[in-house]
């Protein structure tokens, strides 16, 4: 470490140090994209660490709601609006028992980042609430998600903060929170993504952040000259993320043996095949079941309770649930057993001693602010469309998305190759690469907009 980046990260432990996850965050990037930090001094002169490491606005409110049984409800929302340098904040709400401030700003730090490695004209924000939407009734979840939005209206727009779902924010509470938005401000815009498609929603949203980190994963065992048909998968989460990344990986030949929720993990060594996975879409998604059904419904498959997928043996792992879900433990088990790649498609999956454990091992490790970028691009496209009064067709969207992959993939390829020393013809350093690649351009961007 440097004597400034050393400096800026004391400063920010001082400043947040009931913030963990956001601790760890700020660590990953900084350590990371000190080869830059260090050939190029305008960013020293101009604070830019201390800068991006400040939300410009953080918004906390009360939520009150009745439930079914008339009794008063207090919940806690939260809007960071992290950094607007390169367009309107972008960034999902979050509807968790775990959400506080201190999650939301690790994940709004990430997602300025990765919106910037998008290549799309969108800044970065995060938000969210307390609220467990677990066991509550369809009118509970429209109740809370009404009240929530009468707040939050205030403060975002479709060119000033445009959120979307996260974990617990489905297609179902983004309607909720649309038709709350139009009915207070009396207009019809793209103030938020992930919407139905008959009423201004973009076809593959659903399925981009899955299929993104299939087409990340794809590109980089490229560079192997190897692919993803054939490889025995693990993936974690059973929720939106997980299912569409398993119906990728299924497509394109790839076995996946494991998915999980919070209570635990089913494997299924004979694989979760397409029909297989339309039973789990059906048991999430319709009838709102936990996973362990599963071992039930599909003879041969058995059910792990309490467990992660990590200690089942794969070529390829796919965390698809939630931060800190593989520590340096983990992720030792998962390379003594032989995988040769992760991919994130959580938000920050592995703890720092875990992606030490990649990163020495030499294995492909696409971190996932590059390998889950897919979602929040093709949210960039829903904008697009929405300011265009114009609906493209999935096969026009999916290849947007499979090129905005394969350029994130050389951006963060290139930019780690060019600053990082323990890079080779073999091994590419993705973390690095994918944070200094999100960083310049962030930062460059606001030195030329002066001092605000
Ligand atoms: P969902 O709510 O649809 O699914 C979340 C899944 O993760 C569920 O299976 C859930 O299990 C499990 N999970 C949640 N919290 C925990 C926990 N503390 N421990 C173990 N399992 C847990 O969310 P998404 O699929 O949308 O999001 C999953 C991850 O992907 C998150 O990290 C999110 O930030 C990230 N992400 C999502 C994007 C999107 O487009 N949706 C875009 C980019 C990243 P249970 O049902 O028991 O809660």
């Amino acid at each position: 470490m440097t004597e400034y980046t050393t400096r800026v990260l004391e400063g920010v432990r001082n400043k947040n140090a009931h913030e963990p996850e956001f601790l760890q965050a700020v660590q990953e990037v900084i350590s990371t994209i000190e080869p830059v930090l260090s050939a190029q001094k305008k960013y020293e002169e101009n604070c830019i660490l201390e800068r991006i490491t400040e939300p410009e606005r953080t918004i906390i409110f009360r939520v009150p709601w009745t439930d079914d049984a008339g009794r008063i409800r207090i919940n806690r929302g939260f809007r960071v609006e992290f950094n607007s340098a390169i367009g309107p904040y972008k960034g999902g709400l979050r509807f968790h028992p775990s959400v506080n401030l201190g999650i939301l700003k690790f994940l709004g730090f990430e997602q300025v980042f990765k919106n910037s490695l998008t290549t799309l004209a969108m800044g970065g924000g995060k938000g969210g609430s307390d609220f467990d939407p677990k066991g509550k009734s369809d009118t509970e979840v429209m109740r809370f998600c009404q009240s929530f939005m009468t707040e939050l209206q205030r403060h975002i727009g479709a060119d000033t903060d445009v959120p979307a779902g996260d974990i617990g924010v489905g297609g179902r509470e983004i309607g909720y929170l649309f038709g709350q938005y139009k009915r207070l401000r009396n207009e019809f815009t793209g103030v938020l993504t992930g919407k139905a498609l008959n009423w201004g929603g973009s076809l593959i949203r659903p399925e981009a952040t899955g299929y993104g980190c299939v087409y990340f994963a794809q590109n980089m065992l490229a560079t192997r000259g190897d692919d993803v048909s054939g490889k025995v998968c693990t993936v974690s989460g059973s929720g939106n993320v997980a299912q569409y990344l398993v119906e990728k990986l299924n497509q394109l030949g790839a076995k996946v043996v494991t998915m999980s929720d919070s209570n635990g993990t089913i494997y299924d060594p004979a694989g979760i095949d397409a029909e297989k996975l339309a039973w789990v879409m059906e048991l999430k998604n319709v009838r709102r079941g936990r996973i362990k059904e599963y071992a039930s419904q599909f003879t041969g498959s058995q059910y792990m309770e309490g467990q992660r997928p990590w200690s089942i043996p794969c070529d390829c792992a796919f965390p698809c649930a939630t931060q800190n879900e593989i520590n340096g433990e983990e992720a030792a088990a998962l390379v003594k057993n032989g995988c040769k790649l992760v991919a994130e498609g959580a938000n920050m999956p592995t703890d720092l001693d875990g992606i030490s454990v990649y990163l020495n091992a030499g294995i492909l490790y696409g971190p996932a602010k590059a390998a889950n970028a897919g979602g929040v691009a093709v949210s960039g496209l829903e904008m697009a469309q929405n300011s265009q009064r114009l609906n493209w067709t999935r096969e026009q969207v999916d290849a947007k998305l499979f090129d905005i992959m394969k350029n994130i993939h050389e951006n963060a390829y290139n930019h780690a190759h060019e600053y990082c020393k323990d890079c080779t013809s073999d091994f590419t350093n993705y973390v690095a690469g994918a944070n200094i690649a999100g960083f310049v351009k962030v930062a460059d961007a606001m030195i030329d907009q002066g001092l605000v």
